[in-house]
């Protein structure tokens, strides 16, 4: 059983792609660390993000890199976009994906285009989304706790630069395959958007 899990950066996919892996028993790829770790690792090279040929060279960052707690900055988020609007470093990422999507058992996938490039052929998709304001108020929540200097403008700022690149990018654009169910998470709290996640799921899976 595959299950899908796209949406929009801070629309809470992570939390809720987490949540459905546990319910379910199933192992869980957060796609956007692979993207977050070609961008850390360009900068790390000296590279430039813009430079197709620069970011493609970094999609061979060592596998210890996943677990630097730096990818997890809005900084790498930012580099993250930019290397992922190159049709090479999809290209390159695309089949260690596709690999976890297809193991025996089943699993989740989170990121932008699992419904639509990865696993077209997953179980269930979902698409989860909330409003700019409220996906930067939450992004803004979670900077107070590790108490980092950013501003909600900022921050709001930078979601709608990077909603833009995900959207308008040529090779696999940000977008809800037709298939998908379209959660709106602006007026839940975490334990509520699981909890219509979940629900989502079991519905999409009996029908
Ligand atoms: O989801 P997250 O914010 O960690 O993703 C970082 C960036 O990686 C996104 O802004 C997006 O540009 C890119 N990404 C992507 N395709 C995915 C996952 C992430 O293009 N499947």
């Amino acid at each position: 059983m595959i299950i899908a899990v796209d949406g929009p950066t801070a629309s809470g996919k992570g939390t809720i792609a987490k949540a459905i892996a546990a319910h379910f028993g199933l192992p869980h790829l957060d796609t956007g660390l692979l993207y977050r770790a070609v961008g850390k690792q360009v900068w790390l090279n000296d590279g430039d993000p813009d430079d197709p040929q620069n970011a493609l060279s970094a999609c061979d960052f060592p596998d210890s890199l996943l677990e630097n707690p730096d990818l997890r900055s809005e900084e790498t988020g930012g580099l993250a976009s930019r290397v992922s609007v190159h049709p090479g470093v999809r290209q390159a990422l695309f089949e260690r994906q596709r690999a976890f999507a297809q193991q025996p058992g089943g699993a989740v996938l989170d990121g932008r285009d699992i419904g639509t490039v990865i696993a077209p052929e997953a179980d269930v998709k979902l698409f989860i989304t909330a409003s700019v304001e409220e996906r930067a108020r939450r992004r803004w929540m979670e900077m107070q706790d590790r108490e980092l200097e950013i501003t909600l403008v900022e921050i709001e700022r930078d979601i709608v630069a990077r909603d833009a690149r995900d959207i308008n990018r040529k090779d696999a654009p940000l977008r809800a395959a037709p298939d998908a169910l379209v959660l709106d998470t602006t007026s839940f709290d975490k334990d509520q958007a699981v909890e219509a996640a979940i629900e989502a799921v079991k519905t999409a899976l009996k029908s």
